[in-house]
Parts: C-alpha cells; sequence; structure tokens
C-alpha cells in the first residue's frame, strides 16, 4: 500500500516535494525537538491522485489520515470527538514552492455542540469556547463551503457594533453565542443542510477543500505570475490546535528572522495578543510589532529568539515562522523560506555570505535575475513629491513608487490593468479572492492590516509597491472611495503610493531613475558575477545616454546600435523623407553611371563606352532627384557621424557594433491611409492647402511615393540589406560616418573599436555584392584621415536561411549577431507585430506553446538553427564572433541557452545588463531550484 501520509517526524527539510514547503518545515522542526503541536501531513502525490481519479481520495490514504490521528490523541492525550478531552486540529495548505495565502486553511476543526462543553470545561474559559466554535464556522463555511466570507463578517460586525470598543476582543460569552446562533442559521439558509457535528465529517470535508484549493482561481493565478507548475499538487498538514486567543497570556504571530522588505537583520513581525492565527494576517486588528512582545512576555521573546536564531542557521535562509503562545507557553507553527522584496533578498545573500554561512555561488544562485530590475525602479523625484498633495502615511509594507488610477475592487483593477491602466489598488484590507486585482496593479493600499498583513506579504512577493495599515484614510469599498482629512478620492482618482516611505498623495507624481551605485549589496554581488561568468555581457543602445547607463550598469559593449532610430528625430525627418523620396529615381542614374563606368573599365579605349560614361554623368549632373537624393545624405551624414562620436566617446575601449539601416522606408513616410483621406478631403471641397499649409500638390506626391512603396508584407520585403543593395548611398553615408566619426576619436586619445553589423543576410551573396563596396568606404575615410581603427564587418543571423548557411556566410563576416526578434518571426512564420494580440498569448494560456518565444528563446527550434549557425560559422572562422541582440539577450532562460550555445556575449536594453550579468553567472554556476 502507497504511504499517503506521514507523521511530522517521519520527513524532513528536504522532502518539500511531498510534503509541501511547509510540512517539510513542521518535520525538520519536529525532529529538532523544538516546542511543534504533534501532527502529520497528506502528500502532494495524494492530491494529484485525488485530482486523477475525479476527485476521490485514493486508496488507503483516509485509514492512514486516521492511523496517524490515532499517534496524535496518543501524543496530546486527547481525543477527536471526545467530549472530555477534545483534540481540535487545524488544516492547512502547503506546496513546494510556498504560495502565501493563496490556498485555504481551517481550524479549530473538531468542535461541535458536545466537544465545545469539554473544551469550555477543560480550559475553564467559557468564552473562548465559543469563539473558537464560530471562527471554525465561519472558516469552514466559507473555505470549505463557498460562503461568502462577507456575510458571516456582516453578522460578526453586527455584535461588534454593540460593543464599547468594537472589537472582536470585546465580544462577550453571551455574545459569541448569539454569533453562533446566526451563523449557523447563515449556513443552513445558504446551503440547505446543517453545520456537520460529525468531527470526522468535517475533517474530510477539510482535506478536501485545501486539495480543491490547489485548482481555486487566485492559486492558478498566482502559479501562472510566478511560473509555478500547475501539477505539483499541495500537501495538508493536519495539526493539533494551539490557542493563542485564551486570553491575555495567550497571543499569535508571524515574524521574519529579517526585515523581508529591506534585508536589515533584525526580528520582523507582529502579533496579536488573545487572538487566532488568522486574525494576524487578514489585518482584522492592527497587530502589535514583535519588539513590544519583548516587554509583554520576555521570557517567552526570549525563548523566540533563540528558536528563530537556530533556525536561521540550521536553513541558512531567511525564515517565516508562526508561533502561538498558549498560556505562556511558546509552540512553532511554521517555518519556511521567508518571501522578500528583490532588495531584502539581495542584501541577505550579500550578508550572509559576510556572516560566513553561504558561498558567494550560493548567494548568487538565490537570486532569481529578473527581480534585481525590481532594485532599479523610478522612485519618486522628492521635489515633486513636496508638490504633490500628501495625504497620509501609512506603513512602508513593500518599497517602489506607484502611481496610478484608484480602483476599489480587484475585479475592477483587473479589468483596468489588462486595458493597459495604471492602477491602484485601494482596500479596507486585502484577502486572497483580491489576488488578480493585485497582480495587475502597479500598487495597492490598505487601510487596515500590519507588515505581515496579507496585502503586504503578497506585494512583496510580487515586488510591488505597497502602502498597508494607512488608518488615517476611510476605505468605504461600497461606495468606491476613500476620505481622508475632509478629501474624497473617488474611483478613478490619480492616486501616488510610496512604499519605501508609507507616504499617500493626491495625484500623479514625477519619477526619477535610481542610484545604481548606492545599491551596494547589488554591486557587490554583481561584482561576484563577473568573476564566474564566461558570457560576455552587452547593450542595445542607440543614443550616447543610453550608452552610458549602459556602461554604469556594467555593459562590455554595445551590441546593437539601431542608426534608423535616430532617423527620427524631429529635426533630421525632413532630411529623411527628402533622400527616401528621391532615391528610386537618383539610385537608377547613380547606378548607370556606375554600370557604364565599370564597362569603361573593361575596354578603356572603346568609344561608344566613353560616350555612355559621359552621357550617364550629364544625366546624374542634371538630375534634380539625385541633388535632393546627395543633398539630404550630406546632411544627415553630421548628424549621425556626432550620434557615432558621442557613443564612441562613452564605450571608450569597448567594442561597438553599428547596424546599417534596417527598416522598410515606408516606416519614416506618413501612413497611406491617413494621406488617402486627407487628399481626398482636401480635392473634396476644393481646397489647396491642410490645416499645416502643406500643399495639395505636395501631399499628392507624397501620397505617390508612399503609395508605390507599399508591400502586402513589409516586414519580409524591401528592408536590411535588401534595402541596402537597392540604395547603396544610404548605406555608404552611414558608412562613412561611423568612421570618420570613428577616426576623429581615435585622434583625440578614445580607443575606438566600431563593428559594422548588415542587417537581415539571407545569402551569402547579398554579402559578397555589398561588403566589399561598404570596407572600402571605410578605407577611403581612413586613408582621407590617416587615422587607422581596428574595426569588424559581420552580420545579424535573422532569417532560417542564414543559419543554414552559416559556413558561407562567415567566409564575409568576421562576426554573427543574433537577431532573434526576427529570427523567432521567420522561424515560427509568426508575425511579431500581430501575433501577441492575436492568438500567440492563446497559445501560452492553453499550454499549446510552452511560453512566448518571443520573451523566452524557443530551445527545441530557433534555438537549434543558433546552434547549428555557431558550429558551422566557426568551422569557416574559427574566431567568428557571435552574439545575441533580440529581446531575448536579457531574459534569464534564453541567457542561459547562449551560455550553452558557446554564443561569446549576450545582448540587451541597459536597464536589464544587471539582470543579464547575474543570470550569465548562473548559467556558468549549473541549474539549481530556488523558491518561486
Ligand atoms: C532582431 O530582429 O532581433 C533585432 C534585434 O532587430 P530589430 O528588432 O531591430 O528587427
Ligand atoms: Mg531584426
Amino acid at each position: 500500500m502507497k504511504k499517503w501520509v506521514y507523521l511530522f517526524e517521519e520527513g524532513n527539510k528536504d522532502m518539500r516535494d511531498l510534503f509541501g514547503g511547509k510540512g517539510a518545515g513542521l518535520a525538520e522542526m519536529a525532529n529538532a525537538r523544538l516546542p511543534v503541536p504533534p501532527g502529520f501531513t497528506i502528500t502532494t502525490e495524494a492530491c494529484n491522485e485525488y485530482f486523477r481519479a475525479g476527485k476521490q481520495f485514493p486508496e488507503g490514504m483516509w485509514e492512514q489520515a486516521l492511523e496517524a490521528l490515532k499517534t496524535v490523541e496518543s501524543r496530546t492525550g486527547k481525543k477527536f470527538g471526545d467530549p472530555g478531552n477534545p483534540l481540535l486540529v487545524s488544516v492547512r495548505s502547503g506546496a513546494k514552492f510556498s504560495m502565501p495565502g493563496m490556498m485555504d486553511t481551517v481550524l479549530n476543526i473538531g468542535l461541535n455542540p458536545d466537544t465545545l462543553q469539554g473544551l469550555a470545561a477543560l480550559t475553564g474559559n467559557e468564552r473562548f469556547g465559543w469563539d473558537a466554535y464560530r471562527r471554525l464556522i465561519q472558516m469552514f463555511g466559507k473555505t470549505v463551503k463557498g460562503i461568502s466570507g462577507e456575510k458571516f463578517e456582516h453578522v460578526l460586525k453586527r455584535y461588534k457594533a454593540k460593543t464599547p470598543g468594537k472589537q472582536d476582543t470585546d465580544l462577550t460569552t453571551e455574545m459569541l453565542q448569539g454569533v453562533v446562533k446566526d451563523y449557523k442559521a447563515l449556513y443552513k439558509k445558504e446551503l440547505g443542510i446543517d453545520f456537520p457535528d460529525d468531527v470526522l465529517e468535517q475533517l474530510k470535508q477539510g482535506i478536501e477543500a485545501v486539495f480543491a484549493s490547489w485548482f481555486g482561481k487566485r492559486a492558478v493565478d498566482y502559479r501562472n505570475y510566478n511560473k509555478i507548475s500547475h501539477d505539483l499538487g499541495t500537501a495538508v498538514s493536519v495539526q493539533t490546535m494551539v490557542f493563542g486567543n485564551m486570553g491575555f497570556d495567550s497571543a499569535t504571530g508571524v515574524a521574519f528572522t529579517r526585515d523581508p522588505a529591506t534585508g536589515a537583520k533584525e526580528l520582523y513581525g507582529e502579533y496579536l495578543a488573545n487572538a487566532q492565527g488568522e486574525d494576524v494576517v487578514a489585518g482584522i486588528r492592527t497587530p502589535k510589532k514583535i519588539a513590544e512582545l519583548k516587554d509583554d512576555m520576555p521570557e517567552v521573546y526570549q525563548q523566540f529568539q533563540d528558536v528563530a536564531n537556530m533556525l536561521e542557521n540550521h536553513y541558512r535562509e531567511v525564515q517565516d515562522l508562526e508561533f502561538t503562545v498558549e498560556r505562556g507557553k511558546l509552540y512553532m507553527l511554521q517555518t519556511r523560506t521567508g518571501k522578500r522584496t528583490a532588495k531584502a533578498a539581495v542584501k541577505i545573500a550579500v550578508d550572509l555570505v559576510h556572516e560566513g554561512i553561504i558561498t558567494k555561488q550560493e548567494a548568487m544562485q538565490r537570486i532569481e535575475p529578473s527581480t534585481i530590475n525590481q532594485l532599479l525602479l523610478p522612485r519618486f523625484d522628492d521635489k515633486a513629491k513636496t508638490a504633490g498633495a500628501f495625504l497620509a502615511k501609512g506603513l512602508n509594507a513593500s518599497p517602489g513608487a506607484a502611481t496610478g488610477v484608484a480602483a476599489f475592487d480587484a475585479d475592477t483593477a483587473e479589468a483596468w490593468g489588462k486595458n493597459g491602466r495604471a492602477v491602484i489598488l485601494v482596500r479596507p484590507e486585502t484577502n486572497p479572492d483580491d489576488v488578480h486585482g493585485m497582480l495587475v496593479a502597479k500598487g495597492i493600499l490598505t487601510q487596515r492590516g500590519g507588515a505581515t498583513s496579507h496585502a503586504a506579504v503578497v506585494a512583496r512577493g510580487l515586488g510591488k509597491p505597497c502602502v498597508a495599515g494607512c488608518e488615517a484614510i476611510h476605505v468605504d469599498d461600497d461606495k468606491k472611495l476613500f476620505s481622508v482629512n475632509g478629501r474624497v478620492i473617488k474611483e478613478g482618482d490619480f492616486i501616488s503610493i510610496d512604499g519605501t516611505t508609507g507616504e499617500v498623495f493626491a495625484g500623479q507624481i514625477a519619477t526619477i531613475a535610481p542610484d545604481f551605485s548606492k545599491e551596494q549589496e547589488l554591486v557587490e554581488l554583481l561584482g561576484w558575477a563577473d568573476e564566474i561568468r564566461s558570457l560576455g555581457v552587452w547593450a542595445n543602445a542607440d543614443y550616447p545616454k543610453d550608452a552610458a547607463n549602459a556602461r554604469m550598469f556594467g555593459a562590455e559593449g554595445i551590441g546593437l546600435c539601431r542608426t534608423e532610430h535616430m532617423f527620427f528625430e524631429q529635426v533630421r525627418l525632413p532630411f529623411v523623407q527628402q533622400m527616401i523620396l528621391n532615391a528610386g529615381e537618383a539610385q537608377s542614374k547613380l547606378d548607370a553611371l556606375g554600370r557604364a563606368e565599370a564597362d569603361l573599365a573593361r575596354r578603356p579605349d572603346n568609344k561608344e563606352a566613353k560616350a555612355a560614361v559621359a552621357a550617364a554623368k550629364k544625366a546624374v549632373a542634371s538630375s534634380p532627384a539625385v541633388k535632393a537624393y546627395k543633398g539630404a545624405l550630406a546632411k544627415l551624414l553630421p548628424f549621425q557621424r556626432k550620434d557615432f562620436e558621442g557613443i564612441f566617446k562613452v564605450m571608450d575601449g569597448l567594442p561597438v557594433i553599428i547596424r546599417l539601416i534596417d527598416p522598410p522606408l515606408h516606416e519614416f513616410l506618413p501612413s497611406y491611409e491617413d494621406l488617402l483621406v486627407e487628399v481626398t478631403t482636401l480635392k473634396a471641397l476644393g481646397k489647396r492647402k491642410n490645416k499645416e499649409g502643406k500643399a495639395l500638390k505636395e501631399l499628392e506626391v507624397m501620397l505617390a511615393a508612399v503609395a508605390s512603396m507599399r508591400e502586402m508584407n513589409p516586414m519580409l520585403g524591401l528592408r536590411g540589406i535588401r534595402l541596402g543593395i537597392t540604395y547603396p548611398d544610404i548605406l555608404k553615408m552611414q558608412v562613412r560616418a561611423i568612421f570618420e566619426a570613428a577616426c576623429n576619436m581615435q585622434a583625440k586619445g578614445v580607443k575606438v573599436k566600431p563593428e559594422v553589423m548588415i542587417p537581415l543576410t539571407g545569402h551569402v551573396n547579398e554579402l559578397a555584392v555589398s561588403q566589399g563596396a561598404l570596407e572600402e568606404a571605410a578605407k577611403q575615410v581612413m586613408r582621407e584621415k590617416g587615422v587607422w581603427v581596428e574595426y569588424k564587418f559581420g552580420t545579424m543571423i535573422e532569417v532560417p536561411r542564414a543559419a543554414l548557411t552559416a559556413g558561407e556566410i562567415a567566409q564575409y563576416a568576421q562576426f554573427f549577431s543574433f537577431g532573434t526578434n526576427d529570427l523567432t518571426q521567420t522561424t515560427y512564420g509568426y508575425s511579431r507585430d500581430d501575433a501577441e494580440g492575436k492568438f500567440l498569448l492563446r497559445y501560452v494560456d492553453e499550454k499549446i506553446l510552452p511560453s512566448n518565444p518571443f520573451q523566452e528563446l524557443d530551445r527545441d527550434g530557433v534555438g537549434k538553427l543558433i546552434k547549428m549557425c555557431v558550429e558551422a560559422g566557426r568551422t569557416t572562422r574559427p574566431d567568428l564572433e557571435v552574439g545575441i541582440c533580440g529581446e531575448h539577450g536579457g531574459d534569464p532562460s534564453s541567457i542561459e541557452f547562449c551560455h550553452q550555445a558557446g554564443l561569446n556575449y549576450v545582448s540587451c536594453s541597459p536597464f536589464r545588463v544587471p539582470i543579464a550579468r547575474l543570470a550569465a553567472a548562473q548559467a556558468a554556476l549549473g541549474a539549481v531550484v530556488r523558491d518561486k
């Protein structure tokens, strides 16, 4: 018979797959003889089997659970369902990767009218017994049976309103009896059946409910967001109840061994006296800081501190602890790896290295590279903050700045967020039903709840700014507004929250870039990463300021400078358009001259050839199109030269790959549809000029030009090197600009390393016919300047044919750079501009594709091409430099692939350079499983 159920002592910390994080932690603590209430864990395998069998417990599981329950009974000396000495248990979820607040828990299982009397008599505390019972009905009704939690809260609120203090602790025994009566009536009204008195039935249904919560909406959303597999299943831990609500010598709390927001080395957490577990996390009352426990219960505090230290040293990792004090005695209910912000994660990892607890390698492996971005998020500009309308200050629960419109329920937040609006979710307090709204919100603001409340814990896990427990605001979620000091913020109004300081403002506040150099621990960690990684990290940067950023973040080169971006600037665009509008006619005359000269070179004494050259020269000299074309190129040259000079200066000593013009030329012209409408309207109205004063004639010329350039599939059309071969003078101008800039800067003592990149090559002959002339143009400049610079010519690999014929292409190209945006597009045959909006996201949702191939490199298809290409290219040219400059260059999984495929470097946007440095180090260190 398969073993589905284990007593805590039968497990250990390495059994997370089977026990879930919580079960494994309880097992480890039980074995370390820490004060853990006895219990057992039902495995994740049982959960998976339960679903496989159509929601049936696997054979033998229930019997094993009953057997384990007997052992627990004998250990505690209590009996489940015994009115004389009743055992009560909690039923709690726990998956391999912790998913705080995403799944279900039911406490106080085992209470019915009989055992309630026993509990009251044994504890001598009748009020406590009734409080425990009302909690069971409430949790069971909500979690197991799906009755709206608000309905229970509504009843409770009614009773609380009758007390002087309005707190749950103010409810008298009689009032709690009334609550129980009303809860039972509510239960019956909602379900048509009575609340079960049979304690085994309660247990069974509780276990089923925890299993079912694995596929609850919020758990599924959370796993999708965090890329956690849906087939891991949850374990269920059944544990003897201990009570923090037995009076004011009892308490319940949660604490982290270090501050999960900043990483500071101090106990961080909170507790509530005379309360039960869920009260702290649910933000029912705003709890006290853990430091205050020192005064309230000094001995318990000391004991807890010792246990916390011991557990952190044992796990060599920050722990997230749950504890209960029952009549002065401490019990440990949970230890697990603490969820923390990225900033805290980095500080803690680096501190643990300095404390000699973990190695540098472990520190690097512990950080999920993509989370580093959170440290480099913009923050509010202090000056702008003073101008902003300060509203209130709450708890700085999760750092970062966020501005957006206020939404007062998760559904609205989700709908708006998915439509691209920046939303701040504002709630009295959050609970697991709000998670879908939290996932899309830019930030979270709550009126109640502490630093370990649901809102705070989830926000930190998601890396989103959160201000919690902002008691000065009064949230009315029915009316969808909050008021503060006489001011009202309604749904849809802009607010700004600063999760680093806890401040809340009305309106929008400008943000400024963070100061990377001040992130000491991150800088140190990335320094270690640089020592270990073999993959270079370069950046995609089009302007000197981007290059400067890239360098500050540690880039070792520019892997892609998209020259055409510079064309879009306002002062340049008219010249670009002049160049394009005349390119066709001018280039045909220039080409004719070129052909005639070549012919003459072959037969220098031939009269006809001489005459042909003379005629072609004349045609060139008298052509207005040639004049306009050359004139435009001459205007653009100094602009480009200046851009390149700036980049070379910043990148002093490092390689700079400059890509020649790539996109279809129509991208620089007005849209065909807009022009057509404008021209037609002007004609219909008999007008000669448009509103901007442009002549109809001019617009008609533009329309004709744009019409002549239209293509059915522009991405597969006249772009990249095809464009360069069609209009070679544009490329020659660019090459001239690059080398003039390079020579000028080298003459000033800057070490320049230009690499000229030809885009979208598909056939070796494309390089054969173009690269020589471009190299000659480069040499010509160097001869003129009398300066020689180190340079390379190479190509992008963006179509499968180039990858398949890499051996031939490498005869010309000194370097390859994988343009994986296009290579993914051309390999899959998916339009990179349309696929996501049309079908691709659905493919990912429905697991038709494992992930979005435009974000995470498709190893089996695109990756296969890359590997073949690298091998063939290096066979032809062993010192071939190979990199990647598509969006994948900043994606950790793709970076791992690039390392394995033997690339020299990855190139990504400047802000992703730190991510790439760490991801490259992790790739060199090998795979590890991290908590998600
Ligand atoms: C690519 O295709 O991956 C690339 C970097 O070029 P672009 O995105 O400019 O087409
Ligand atoms: Mg491309």
